[in-house]
């Protein structure tokens, strides 16, 4: 089915906990509604009451609490659905429907391809909507970071990553936290002289000045001024002292900066 400008699938995007960010995804065709991940019960209860949307399935990305810990209340409230990675399955607490690398899960008339994007955990996936150009990016992409290494290899998430860079590059990248302007701050110190990534560090500066959301990014946003998307950058292989090694180790090398910043 293609998309006019009033069937397209409509986001409502809200925060939860200290940083989180949760989303309601609804299908105008169908009515059907999804929250991907549940930080806490209660502002999923308010984005539904606000906009009248009637919760019909939980989409996790992975099992971590503060993705899960509203599965079981919400599910026991509103006799949803929950959806989740085949791989996390024992960890994900109620799941009914799991998914692994390139199922496709149907909201409606809405359709979403998996992704197994082991790294962050050992099980997580992201979901993309292709013909809505938008995905839910959970802890494996960051706007200008990307998940820590909590269950995988540098390599797995390297792998991970460039799974996403095959989007095209106008995609809307959903992720689950709010992690933006210290993302920036590290990443200019591993990549100084790339102007959009200074330009982006400053725009998102005053965002959250503003305590504004800084989310959506775009694939393309991130390509351009994400560090762990960018590890053939000469600039930021040249500050790590790595210029020409092979680009997993420039990444592994950054996560290890990243995680001692
Ligand atoms: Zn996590």
């Amino acid at each position: 089915m293609s998309n006019t400008p009033d069937n397209r699938l409509q986001i409502h995007q809200f925060s939860a906990l200290s940083d989180n960010y949760c989303y309601l995804v609804h299908d105008p065709d169908s009515k059907l509604t999804g929250v991907v991940d549940t930080p806490e019960v209660a502002p999923v209860e308010t984005a539904l009451a606000e906009t009248g949307w009637t919760l019909n399935y939980i989409l996790n990305t992975h099992h971590h609490h503060d993705h899960t810990g509203g599965n079981l209340e919400l599910k026991e409230k509103t006799g949803c659905k929950i959806v989740g990675s085949m791989a996390e399955a024992d960890r994900t607490p109620g799941i009914d429907i799991m998914l692994g690398d390139g199922d496709k899960f149907e909201l409606g008339s809405k359709m979403a391809t998996v992704y197994a994007t082991p790294g962050h955990t050992s099980g997580h996936i992201v979901y993309h909507f292709a013909e809505d150009n938008l995905a839910f990016t959970g802890d494996t992409l960051f706007s200008m970071g990307c998940g820590r290494l909590f269950e995988g290899t540098a390599e797995q998430m390297w792998d991970s990553l460039q799974k996403l860079l095959a989007w095209p590059d106008d995609t809307l990248v959903y992720c689950a936290h709010e992690y933006t302007q210290s993302n920036a701050e590290f990443a200019l110190t591993v990549e100084p002289d790339n102007n959009q990534l200074i330009e982006r560090a400053s725009q998102v500066a005053e965002l959250r000045q503003k305590d504004q959301a800084t989310i959506p990014s775009t694939i393309g946003l991130e390509r351009a001024t994400n560090p762990f998307l960018r590890p053939m950058s000469p600039n930021l292989q040249a500050t790590l002292g790595m210029s020409g090694a092979p680009l997993v180790d420039v990444f592994a090398e950054t996560r290890l900066r990243k995680d001692n910043f």
